[in-house]
């Protein structure tokens, strides 16, 4: 039987929440990592993202980068979209952090418009994040990845324009945590 989108929404939530279960963000409080997918997901819904694969592909984000997760198993599970959008928002982990980090930048505005709007969202959970839960960092890393995060938001930039407005605020009052 065919599933429903909502079926198929919770399904790729409740497999996100089984590959991240061990993993913590880096704040304060170790609040549980899933916390963090799910909220990219309800930002893309807020501002009326209605794609149910790209909702899907927001939750499972991270899988690929941070967890034991394969392209495979999410073709397999999800289909053939979901898992190229999740590839294309998932860094080279062959690659050093700060090549990682240049290429996010450099590479932004080159992705597909469904590809750029989860890499918006993600920027705009994380920079809130870093303002409501910080971790425990120097006010130049801090700085340096709101710089980052706002180079990365900016080659996003066209697609919608309720994330484009938040990104922009959250760059803007990120000046705030300095
Ligand atoms: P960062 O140290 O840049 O950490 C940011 C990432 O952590 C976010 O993109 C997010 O990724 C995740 N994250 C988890 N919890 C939070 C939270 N509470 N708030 C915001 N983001 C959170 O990334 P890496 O650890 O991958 O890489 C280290 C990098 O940091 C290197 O590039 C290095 O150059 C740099 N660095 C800079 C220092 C400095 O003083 N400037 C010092 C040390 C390292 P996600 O969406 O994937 O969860
Ligand atoms: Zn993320």
């Amino acid at each position: 039987a065919k599933m429903s989108d909502t079926a198929r929404l919770l399904e790729a939530a409740s497999f996100a929440a089984e590959k991240h279960r061990d993993q913590r963000r880096k704040d304060a409080r170790a609040t549980p990592y899933i916390n963090h997918p799910i909220e990219v997901a309800r930002i893309l819904a807020e501002a009326n993202v209605g794609d149910v694969e790209v909702l899907m592909a927001a939750i499972l984000h991270d899988t690929i980068e941070d967890t034991e997760t394969t392209a495979e198993e999410l073709t397999k599970t999800f289909g053939e979209r979901v898992c190229g959008l999740v590839l294309e928002v998932t860094d080279d982990k062959g690659l050093d952090k700060l090549e990682r980090k240049r290429l996010q930048v450099v590479n932004a505005a080159t992705k597909s418009d469904c590809a750029k709007l989860i890499k918006i969202a993600d920027k705009i959970a994380n920079l809130r994040d870093l303002k409501a839960s910080p971790p425990d960092w120097c006010e130049q890393r801090v700085g340096a990845y709101v710089q980052f995060a706002e180079m990365v938001a900016g080659g996003c930039r066209g697609t919608n324009v309720l994330l484009d407005a938040w990104a922009m605020k959250e760059a803007s009052s990120s000046f705030d945590v300095l």
